[in-house]
């Protein structure tokens, strides 16, 4: 198997795999959406809020902020497997305590611990009309997607099959095909007597350009065993981290599971 890194930044990464199966791109994507430890808030207690939104939504707000959860942030934090998990002892206080009229933003959250604060500055939380009061106190911790969407560090998490297109050559040149497609993937080049592939990668086989051939002349299908595999996060863990975090949880899953069967598999 091969990868390729295609591009990268703060919260985005695309990357090729070739030469592997559907099952374990599969398993790597869910892994990557369900099993890895990001930071979120959990319980929120709200000892005033005077604003006009209800105590349970400005709740989902809180939850819903991305929280710093990088490698460095979740050192040394214990995980809700562990046996010393305790939410209280293990969890990171934020505090709020601001007073009309003003807009609270995600910068205004003041937490205990100088790693962990909100990825965003600028995220409204609820406005203060003059005179009123917001006083909250919370708790992050760390947990998994597969418990809450808060807590899952991709916020796209996707593969597609690599694309392939070719040409009927025996039939004449069809340029009308070029034209449908939506994407900028073809272009006709009538002086060479030509269609160019301008991005394959870029094609998501909507078989446009198919339909609009009369003659056959474009057919458009994929590589079997190459992807393209797209993580996009929410600014609180790196792209790359999810991935390598993902396949590290991919392979003690195929370990338990390797032990489990060689021990008899009922045990
Ligand atoms: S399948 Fe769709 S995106 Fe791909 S080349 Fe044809 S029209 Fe363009």
């Amino acid at each position: 198997m091969e990868i390729e890194v295609k591009s990268q930044s703060d919260n985005e990464m695309v990357f090729i795999v070739r030469d592997a199966e559907v099952p374990f791109i599969n398993a790597i994507r869910r892994c990557a959406m369900v099993n890895v430890p990001k930071i979120a808030i959990e319980d929120v207690n709200i000892i005033r809020n005077d604003s006009a939104m209800f105590n349970e939504v400005l709740a989902h707000r809180l939850g819903l902020t991305p929280l710093v959860s990088d490698l460095d942030a979740l050192e040394g934090m214990s995980l809700p497997e562990d046996d010393d998990w305790d939410v209280y002892e293990n969890g990171i206080m934020f505090s709020l305590n601001e007073v009309g009229p003003k807009v609270v933003y995600s910068k205004d959250l003041i937490s205990s611990d100088s790693k962990i604060k909100p990825v965003y500055d600028t995220i409204p939380l609820v406005k203060l009309k003059e005179d009123e009061v917001l006083n909250i106190e919370a708790v992050a911790k760390v947990g998994y997607g597969k418990e809450h969407a808060k807590w899952m560090p991709t916020t796209v998490c996707a593969y597609k099959q690599y694309p392939e297109i070719t040409f009927n050559e025996d039939e004449e040149i069809d340029y009308d095909c070029a034209l449908a497609c939506p994407r900028g993937v073809l272009k006709s080049d009538r002086r060479s007597k030509k269609i160019k592939i301008l991005d394959i990668e870029n094609c998501t086989m909507c078989k446009s350009c198919v339909r609009a051939s009369a003659n056959g002349y474009i057919n458009v299908g994929f590589r079997e065993n190459d992807f393209i595999f797209r993580i996009e996060t929410d600014g609180a863990m790196p792209p790359k981290e999810v991935l390598l975090k993902a396949c590290d949880v991919l392979g003690e899953k195929a370990d338990k599971f390797i032990q489990f069967s060689e021990e008899g598999g009922s045990k």
